[in-house]
């Protein structure tokens, strides 16, 4: 507490005069330093880390193109305290884009996913407001935009930690929280923000005096997304309100190439970096990858047993919709696999998405997801990426595989193909994509079915039920939507089988499965059966896979599981027949009111509890009838009492809920109806929501070290926490 004091009397004045010199100098080094248009700063040789930084004795600079370490760039001291110790060397993208974006080009990075293209844009965004000496009254200096508000939560994370030591002011405007209103007091007051593009544009139409007629440097993280048609709409307003004359960047690892994309954003020679476009892999070097062939109604035994035998690994598991998400999560959950199960998808609360991001982050758990996780989000430490529906495409693919094998770390991934998908895999075999991915097949052997215990599941909790028609459905639509027809044909879907694993008992109606299939089936009446033969695949009951040992190496252990049997001893729901739960037929009333017990007599016929009682022989035996009648009655007279009682209690006790539950909606009707795009939730499109702000300038350096808890340009902590939980509870207009 004492230290800071020297600094605190040099006074503001000094330090605004150093920090002028500062700002010469850097202008004056990488005007001297900068690299030619075109060039790859990778190919020029690294200075020696011992070698002299900045200005030299002779006048000169010191060169930064090709240096290795962060310390070696003519970046501000404040960003270098940032960086430390956690970064000190460049990693390739960083190397390579750093000195054009520094000078101030307009720059297109591609690099494998886990390279560290974040740092790549944060550190040029910080820098040019600083050297622009940025302040509160300037406004809006630096838009980032990401597809995700747990990838925005991300990157303001590290934007936060990078930039601890400057007086720059930044806000997290992302959709799912509340009190947009509160927002938009301050957010005049950002410097930078990072938002989705959906929030982002909310605040430029409604936001009074919000305007970012100075912004200084744009920047698009997982831009080909951002660019895609999911967003064309957001996107076109968004840039039709920024003004020409700015720096802009694109980061991703699978970068548009498309010229029209890149017209609407009139990037000015722009600087084309592709640091691994030499590599021989588009994926990270330790990621190691295999496709297995499975098919539809195997898919969730797969998976069960895929968990059951990695239960000590943590897994991301990809799904195509929330329904999806949400069923396996739900019955999983029940069937106790023995790891802490979570899940994620676009419908979801954003607190809850939020507070379900941060734990994955930190506990080996399996995550259930839709696409939502699939881009840029930096899971520490991902063992497994298992996508059990096909991706809509390669670049999907890559982006869901870089979950796992992160910067210098390792990773698998295996995805499931259906018979019918495997066109999929030559894809992403073709040369030019340069994926090392295997095929296996899978030993379905020892593979225990669990279409049984999910039929029994089914039986106990008919919400479930209604799940798992929803799944079925939203499934089949989701492959219905796909645009890639190579791949994906739902008329080759063994869709009973499919419906019969989910633990359904009979095949819910589809009406555009029917109007399509009633065509082809006019034509081939047995067409399922011949497809699947078609395709190579196997019936799916009784008969197996056999496992080709001959491809089989170490990892194939844990694939095709030595002990795959099911965990059942403490499950209520489980000896149940492995196939046909079609038959089964479900004699659960479901509109049995709750509390009441029926009971039959020896011929089946339905007898009140009570007189079951009274007739009993036993009874009759001991006590006289007209005893046992009056006894009847008393007992009914008091029964009907508790009733009413209970039933008062009961209205009472509903109102109650109904009233929380209401507010609760209130509270979170705006974060549902973003998310309530009919059921393919993945894309994060217009999502509006909330702020949180950022780093202060002033003083004391312990304070400033704490960098989570640091001052936002005007409000304190306890405000700043008080604007988050406000704004989490508001609504979205
Ligand atoms: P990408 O955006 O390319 O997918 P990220 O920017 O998310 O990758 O970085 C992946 C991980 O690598 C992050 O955990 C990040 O902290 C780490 N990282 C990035 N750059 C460096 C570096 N120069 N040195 C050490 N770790 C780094
Ligand atoms: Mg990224």
């Amino acid at each position: 507490m004492r230290r800071p004091k020297p600094k605190k009397s040099i006074g503001p004045k000094h330090r605004r005069i150093s920090e002028a010199e500062e700002i010469e100098l850097l202008d004056a080094w990488i005007e001297a330093g900068k690299p030619d248009s075109g060039s790859n700063p990778l190919a020029f040789p690294p200075p020696p880390p011992s070698a002299p930084v900045g200005r030299l004795a002779d006048g000169g600079f010191s060169p930064y193109a090709g240096c290795k370490l962060f310390r070696q760039l003519p970046i501000s001291q404040k960003t270098k305290d940032g960086l430390r110790p956690k970064y000190t060397e460049m990693s390739e993208i960083q190397r390579a884009s750093l000195p054009h974006t520094l000078s101030g080009r307009d720059v297109l990075g591609a690099a494998k996913t886990g390279s560290g293209k974040t740092l790549a844009f944060i550190i040029p965004v910080i820098e040019r407001l600083y050297r622009a000496r940025w302040g509160p009254e300037d406004g809006v200096g630096c838009i980032i935009i990401s597809p995700t508000k747990e990838l925005a939560g991300q990157l303001f994370e590290e934007l936060k930690f990078v930039g601890k030591h400057h007086s720059l002011s930044a806000g997290l405007l992302i959709g799912g929280r509340k009190d947009v209103d509160a927002e938009k007091e301050r957010v005049n007051y950002l410097n930078l923000l990072v938002c989705t593009p959906g929030r982002l544009l909310q605040h430029m139409n409604e936001t009074p005096n919000f305007e970012c007629s100075d912004l200084q440097i744009l920047v698009l993280d997982e831009a080909d997304r951002i660019l895609d048609a999911g967003f064309k709409y957001e996107v076109d307003a968004i840039i039709s309100q920024l003004p020409k004359h700015r720096q802009t960047l694109l980061f991703s690892a699978t970068q548009t190439k498309s010229v029209k994309d890149l017209a609407r954003l009139s990037l000015k020679d722009p600087e084309y970096i592709s640091v691994h476009s030499e590599s021989l892999t588009a994926t990270p070097e330790r990621l190691k990858q295999i496709a297995m062939e499975v098919p539809l109604d195997q898919k969730l035994s797969m998976l069960w047993s895929f968990i059951k035998t990695h239960l000590h690994s943590k897994i991301l598991v990809f799904l195509s919709t929330c329904k999806q998400v949400k069923f396996v999560y739900e019955t999983f959950k029940k069937l106790r696999p023995g790891i802490p199960l979570k899940c994620l998808h676009g419908r979801m609360k954003q607190v809850v998405r939020m507070a379900i991001y941060s734990e994955f982050c930190e506990k080996t758990s399996v995550l259930f997801s839709t696409d939502v996780a699939s881009r840029g989000l930096d899971f520490p430490a991902v063992d497994w990426v298992v996508q059990v529906d096909c991706p809509e495409d390669i670049p999907a693919y890559i982006h869901r595989v870089g979950r796992t094998a992160r910067f210098a770390s390792e990773g698998k991934s295996v995805l499931f193909l259906l018979p019918s998908e495997l066109e999929m895999f030559r894809k992403l075999q073709a040369v030019e994509t340069k994926i090392p991915i295997q095929l296996r097949k899978a030993n379905t052997q020892r593979l225990q079915s669990i279409s049984g215990l999910l039929s029994s599941l089914l039986v106990k909790y008919p919400a479930l039920t209604e799940l798992a028609k929803a799944t079925f459905k939203t499934y089949l639509r989701s492959i219905k939507k796909q645009k890639d027809k190579e791949v994906f044909d739902l008329l080759k879907l063994p869709i009973d089988d499919f419906a019969a694993s989910l633990g359904l008992p009979m095949t819910p109606k589809v009406r555009f499965m029917q109007q399509k299939a009633s065509d082809k089936i006019a034509s081939d009446s047995d067409e399922a059966t011949d497809l699947r033969e078609a395709n190579g695949s196997r019936p799916a009951s009784g008969e197996k896979q056999i496992l080709d040992r001959s491809q089989e190496e170490e990892d194939d252990d844990v694939l095709f599981p030595k002990e795959t049997s099911v965990e059942v001893e403490d499950n209520p729901a489980v000896v149940l027949p492995l196939k046909n739960p079609k038959k089964k037929k479900m004699k659960i009333n479901v509109h049995r009111p709750i509390g009441t017990r029926i009971k039959y007599d020896d011929e089946g016929n339905v007898i009140p509890p009570l007189a079951a009682l009274a007739d009993s022989e036993n009874l009759n035996l001991l006590v006289k009838p007209d005893k046992v009648k009056e006894r009847y009655e008393k007992l009914k007279e008091e029964m009907k009492q508790r009733d009413k009682e209970d039933k008062v209690l009961n209205r009472q006790r509903l109102r109650e809920k109904r009233t929380k539950e209401k507010m609760k909606l209130k509270r979170w009707r705006e974060e549902d109806e973003e998310d309530d795009d009919p059921d393919l939730d993945e894309a994060e499109n217009g999502a509006p929501k909330k702020s949180k702000l950022y780093f202060d300038s002033d003083d004391s350096a312990d304070e400033k070290r704490e960098d989570v808890n640091l001052k936002t340009d005007a409000i304190s902590l306890a405000e700043q926490e008080a604007l988050a939980l406000k704004l989490l509870n508001s609504m979205h207009s």
